[in-house]
């Protein structure tokens, strides 16, 4: 395909300015252009063809099922993006006086309401820009808790190896020390490794909940009491929110920091670089330390906590992606976010349960939003890897799961319906997988070399990665 340069010819155009509306002011000959703009010259049917085509190189939730599991791949109403769009949202300047601005004030401090009533936190902000930023900043309040207290010894943060992989690389970039602590065979903290590890130098524990391998942990009251007593905090990674959202409250579990990912859970489309959010919620006893300015919620004026750690983004965040997110709360409300869980859980335990006689999955008990499967056996015996298979899925109309992950799994595929499916959606994709393991004994070779049926065939991943062409002509 060509890029947008390479189309036209010169002298082609489409002018959409409207008539100037301010007095003209002739600019001096040095701040003038001294070369013509470098514009691609193109008709308004060219360039409508050019981005129709972009579009249908690209798969998204609007084309079909998409279970990119830990992703939440999910249909977002199109209502949020209505609320988002509103010029009282869309089109306010962060500076602007506070009396022009008390609506979207209110919006922060609504969402914050409503999202500290769901994970059981007293306090919230809206700065982080995405589930990594959150924690990084849910991180260094546990850091300024524990400086502020004069016991600078604790600089090791527990993580358990179910753990998403943001979570050792946000506690060593917070500066702190990154202790593994490895699963027992029923894919649960092992609870005997996590008391050897606790002592006076951990500072607390991130646990990601449900974990990578789809399962709430069972123990999780038990965990959260070994940490705490030992003096540690409690970190909630809350990204994967709609297994558990309105059922159960990480406050209530013993946890004193969550993040959220509301370009997973609340209404975000999520996949498409942004923009994300990462709110962070605290306990009150942390609340001195987030970053500022917060929203008052009785006098709606903004204020700056008294031991900040600072900004770690400009203004309020990603203020529209909040907006979305209580328009999502307001529409859904009390009855409907906890069916959102319900159904995240029934259609991932439908599929699973329909898929199990054919793919292994390691950790058989009921899963949460999502499960994973093994390969393993599959590839011993055809050759046929979960890769093969993903790329037999895009055949198919389907987005691959995530695959290699988590590392705990080999030949790991990781699906996660999402709770926007219905039965027909998930009963289809469940007859292509059984399917694609039938053409595996079959024909490897014909998986081997899937895709067939995409806009670009099997691509070197490696390459991509490693050599990736990033400028034009360069
Ligand atoms: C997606 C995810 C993250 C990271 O969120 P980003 O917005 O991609 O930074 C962290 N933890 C879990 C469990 C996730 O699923």
């Amino acid at each position: 395909m060509k890029l947008i340069f390479e189309r036209g010819q010169e002298g082609r155009r489409l002018d959409l300015l409207p008539p100037c509306d301010v007095p003209e002011v002739a600019l001096e000959e040095k701040d003038r252009r001294q070369k013509p703009l470098d514009l691609p010259q193109v008709t308004e049917s060219e360039l409508s063809r050019h981005y129709t085509q972009l579009m249908q190189h690209t798969f998204g939730v609007n084309d079909g099922f998409y279970p990119l599991g830990s992703c939440t791949m999910k249909y977002n109403p199109k209502i949020n993006e209505y609320a988002a769009s509103l010029p009282g949202f869309a089109q306010v300047h962060p500076l602007q006086p506070r009396e022009t601005v008390e609506g979207c004030l209110e919006v922060l401090a609504l969402a914050e309401k409503y999202l500290c009533a769901v994970t059981g936190m007293d306090r919230m902000t809206f700065q982080p820009a995405a589930g990594a930023h959150g924690e990084f900043t849910g991180l260094l309040l546990i850091k300024q808790y524990h400086t502020l207290r004069g016991d600078e010894k604790r600089n090791e943060i527990l993580v358990p190896d179910s753990a998403h992989g943001t979570n050792p690389a946000s506690a060593a970039m917070a500066g702190f020390q990154v202790v593994n602590i490895p699963s027992s065979p029923d894919g649960c903290v092992d609870l005997e490794a996590l008391r050897q590890a606790v002592g006076d130098d951990t500072a607390g524990l991130m646990l990601t909940n449900p974990n990578t391998v789809g399962l709430f942990d069972k123990n999780i009251l038990e965990i959260t009491r070994i940490v705490h007593q030992a003096g540690g905090l409690n970190y909630y990674d809350g990204a994967n929110l709609n297994a558990v959202v309105g059922i159960v409250r990480p406050g209530d579990m013993g946890f004193d920091v969550v993040h959220l990912n509301l370009h997973k859970t609340f209404s975000t489309p999520h996949g498409g670089g942004g923009p994300g959010s990462g709110p962070v919620g605290c306990k009150d006893f942390l609340a001195p330390y987030l970053p500022g300015p917060v929203v008052d919620p009785e006098t709606l004026d903004l204020v700056q906590p008294a031991h900040s750690i600072g900004k770690v983004r400009s203004f309020y965040g990603n203020f529209l992606v909040v907006v979305k997110a209580l328009a999502y709360l307001l529409t859904l409300g009390e009855e409907g976010i906890p069916q959102v869980a319900r159904y995240a859980v029934l259609h991932a335990n439908y599929m699973k349960s329909r898929l199990e006689d054919l793919y292994p999955m390691p950790y058989p008990d009921r899963c949460m939003h999502e499960f994973v499967m093994s390969l393993e056996k599959l590839k011993k015996e055809t050759g046929v890897s979960a890769l093969d298979v993903a790329k037999g899925l895009l055949d198919n109309g389907i987005h691959p799961p995530t695959m290699y992950f988590p590392l705990i799994v080999h030949e790991a595929l990781m699906v996660e319906p999402t709770e926007t499916e219905c039965k027909e959606v998930m009963d289809q994709a469940i007859e292509v997988f059984r399917r694609l393991h039938q053409l595996a004994y079959d024909d490897p070779q014909a998986l081997h070399s899937a895709p067939a049926a995409t806009p670009v065939g099997r691509l070197d991943e490696v390459q991509a990665a490693r050599k990736p062409v990033l400028q034009y002509g360069g």
